[in-house]
């Protein structure tokens, strides 16, 4: 039971896969001795404590290490166990208070699985003795707080980044000149762009998902490709993409980081791209907990959406896999991110999409929005940050068919939220609720349109894809 962890939540500790030596087991019991009580550690062979307001992430289901994902309840607890608070958003609710915010925007490593329950402390008593002592020790007192960071930098940096990623809080601009795919070259020329995603089908019969790739494609710049939505099994997303190819559309290729590993994202981004696939979307992904029975792994992914973009964005501008190893010919490709502005609080929200941004995100495709205005102060942040500039923001919509299924959106998904005016309408709509449902998203292109910072839409039809036509005539958009 920790003292320091918000949940007070009590999660296996993890153990060394091989038999260490005396000496480094003694360590071990120390360590955890002292740490599991206080933080609830669970000796991930990795500590984070310094940049996380020192409350330790290792409690998230997921295992995220970069900040919340979408999931996280507007009374800041976890989707995947409503009984425990979200432990991100405590991180970023105290480093808030402690004026700690800007060391959010680290982005920090995955798991090194050799070192997993292993100690740290020897680690860092090595940097306290390269740093020297009496500086670390005497930094301990109150003083300067800029000179307290340098020193404690010096010892904790070390520790966290190793050398196989060396991650920062810096903007790393796209190395390349020209476009990568279409919807750059669109967002680039400042057209407001229309984004669509088709339904991947749930059997190995491809007929339904090439007429619905037919009937959106005149209409839309890039069509998405989801991985798995809902953590429910469909056609993967890179062979919908390529059926998308063989029909001259835009693909959109969408990586849940629920279902790769490091290695399996490396991969298939060069596979990608032979393909002819050049956007690629970052997500965390669903969990398990929100799929069928029976359910899969609820504890730890490999990557975070943050690792993912770090990890592409390197691949592709510096040429080196994750090993360091070089490669001879880089991938190329326009590198997205999901986001859900309406989740937390704006200043958080916008932090955490700072960090994506930094760590490779050009474009942001959101989850669904009924209320333009909401988006207002979660832009104006990222406004503040000098974010806005950096990364095209296309706006997701969803035209409802139904009371239920607004109802089903507000209540089941995570990160979705509907005003009451919009329920009051679906529900008097009655038998034309869908006609209301299309006139909603109208409205709300037109106050899109005129939003600094939003580039354009991502219209999710939900398996309606016959209605993307008639959206993107009637709102003006069409050839645009
Ligand atoms: S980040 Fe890792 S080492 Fe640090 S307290 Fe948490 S589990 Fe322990
Ligand atoms: S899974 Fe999402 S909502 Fe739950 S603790 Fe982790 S970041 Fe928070």
């Amino acid at each position: 039971m920790s003292v320091f962890k918000p949940s007070r939540r009590w999660q296996p500790r993890f153990y060394p896969f091989k038999r260490e030596s005396f000496g480094k087991r003694f360590r071990e019991k120390i360590e955890i001795m002292v740490k599991g009580p206080v933080w609830g550690c669970r000796m991930c062979g990795n500590c984070l404590l310094q940049e996380t307001a020192f409350i330790c992430c290792m409690e998230c289901p997921k295992g995220l290490r970069n900040g919340p994902c979408g999931g996280v309840t507007p009374d800041g607890h976890c989707y995947v166990d409503s009984t425990r608070r979200c432990v991100w958003h405590a991180i970023f609710n105290r480093a808030l208070k402690m004026k700690r915010e800007e060391m959010l925007l680290e982005v920090l490593p995955p798991l090194d699985w050799n070192r997993t329950g292993t100690e740290t402390w020897a680690d860092v008593i090595r940097q306290i003795g390269i740093t020297g002592p009496g500086r670390f020790f005497g930094s301990l007192f109150p003083g300067n707080r800029e000179y307290k960071k340098q020193v404690w930098d010096s010892v904790f940096r070390t520790v966290r980044q190793p050398a196989w990623w060396n991650g920062d809080s810096d903007y790393h601009p796209a190395s390349y000149r020209e476009p990568a795919s279409e919807l750059e070259r669109s967002l680039r020329e400042g057209r407001f762009v229309v984004a669509t995603e088709v339904t991947p089908p749930i059997s190995s019969d491809s007929g339904k998902l090439k007429n619905d790739i037919g009937l959106v494609r005149p209409y839309v710049q890039a069509v998405n490709f989801t991985d798995a939505s809902s953590a429910i099994p469909k056609m993967s997303a890179l062979a919908c993409c390529r059926a998308a190819i063989d029909l001259n559309a835009e693909p959109v290729y969408q990586i849940a980081a629920r279902d790769s590993t490091r290695i399996s994202l490396q991969g298939d981004a060069i596979g990608a791209g032979e393909f002819g696939i050049r956007n690629i979307l970052c997500v965390t992904g669903d969990s398990p907990v929100v799929g069928p029975p029976p359910t899969g792994n609820m504890n730890i992914y490999d990557l975070d959406s943050v690792q993912m973009l770090w990890i592409l964005r390197r691949m592709r501008d510096e040429g080196i896999y994750l090993d360091g190893r070089k490669m001879k010919h880089p991938p190329k490709y326009f590198l997205g991110a999901a986001t859900t502005p309406c989740a937390l609080d704006p200043v958080l929200q916008a932090i955490r999409d700072q960090k994506k941004v930094n760590a490779g995100a050009q474009f942001f495709q959101t989850n669904i929005i009924f209320e333009a205005e909401r988006l207002d102060p979660w832009l104006e942040q990222l406004d503040r940050r000098n974010v806005l500039g950096k990364v095209s923001i296309l706006a997701g919509l969803a035209p409802l068919k139904s009371y239920k299924a607004a109802l089903y959106l507000h209540e089941r998904v995570p990160g979705v939220y509907l005003p009451e005016k919009i329920l009051g309408r679906m529900e008097r709509a009655g038998d034309g609720a869908r006609e209301e449902g299309i006139s909603i998203v109208l409205e709300l292109i037109a106050s899109l349109k005129q939003k600094k910072g939003i580039s354009g839409i991502h219209l999710m039809s939900l398996g309606w894809e016959d209605v993307v036509g008639r959206i993107v005539r009637e709102s003006g958009l069409e050839n645009k």
